[in-house]
């Protein structure tokens, strides 16, 4: 199962992610997570994505797309994968395809979690990250057991450098202009399941698996 999460950022795409992996026992890969790996590791491509993603911009289309393709390749990507935050431009979309194609492969579900940009703003605020293993929490609607400590890892919770809330309006237009056409991109492939992403997580984890066919 080839699963890519489609919506806003702070809709969701994460959270959902890392059930729909476990689930179906395939890997969560995240481009966020792999570029705030490398920042926090010192690597170059940490050093060349930083200020992109800081200032709520798109880190370039060829920083990106080898490194999904060489993820992807991997053996423990061999029975699929969910990815999360990738394709987010029709040039990552299309050389996704063009790598799958390849193999004689494709995406089989574009699950688009859809959520208004005025209920993005204030989730936004609340996410809080593991500085440890990169769990995600909402002060709200998913409190850690022990404010600002990752249940799983005991590390310490942070605010990320890019949920300030004029970065994250930053974010909502590139969002609009650049990742948004790729619902009519995959819609045009018959591939979009579109999810109420405004309920709660359960919801809308339940409403993902009951259109995927689980
Ligand atoms: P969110 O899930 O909140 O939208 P991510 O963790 O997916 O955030 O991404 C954080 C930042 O990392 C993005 O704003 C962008 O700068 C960069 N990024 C992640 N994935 C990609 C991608 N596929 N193409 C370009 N930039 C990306
Ligand atoms: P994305 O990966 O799309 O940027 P996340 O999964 O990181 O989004 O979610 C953004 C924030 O909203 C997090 O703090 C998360 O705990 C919270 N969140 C996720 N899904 C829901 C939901 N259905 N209702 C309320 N808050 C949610
Ligand atoms: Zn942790």
């Amino acid at each position: 199962m080839k699963v890519i999460m489609l919506g806003a950022p702070g809709a969701g795409k994460g959270t959902q992610a890392k059930r729909l992996a476990a689930e179906y026992n395939i890997p969560h890969i995240s481009t966020g997570d792999i570029f705030r790996a490398n920042i926090k590791g010192g690597t170059e491509l940490g050093k060349k994505a930083k200020g992109y993603m800081d200032a709520g911009q798109l880190v370039p289309d060829e920083l990106v797309c080898d490194l999904v393709v060489d993820r992807i390749s991997q053996d423990d990507a061999k029975n699929g994968y969910v990815l999360d935050g990738f394709p987010r431009t029709i040039p990552q979309a299309e050389a996704l395809d063009a790598a799958l194609a390849a193999k004689g492969e494709n995406v089989d579900y574009a699950v688009n979690i859809d959520v208004p940009d005025e209920a993005i703003i204030s989730r936004m605020s609340g996410r809080r990250a593991c500085v440890g293993c990169g769990a995600t929490y909402h002060i709200i609607f998913n409190a850690p057991k022990v404010a600002d400590v990752c249940d799983v890892c005991g590390s310490k919770l942070i605010i990320r450098d890019d949920d300030k809330p004029e970065t994250v309006r930053n974010r909502l237009s590139v969002y609009h202009a650049q990742t948004q056409p790729l619902i009519d991109y995959y819609d045009a492939k018959g591939l979009v399941v579109n999810i109420d992403g405004t309920k709660d997580m359960d919801a809308v984890f339940a409403e993902i698996l009951e259109k995927i066919g689980k």
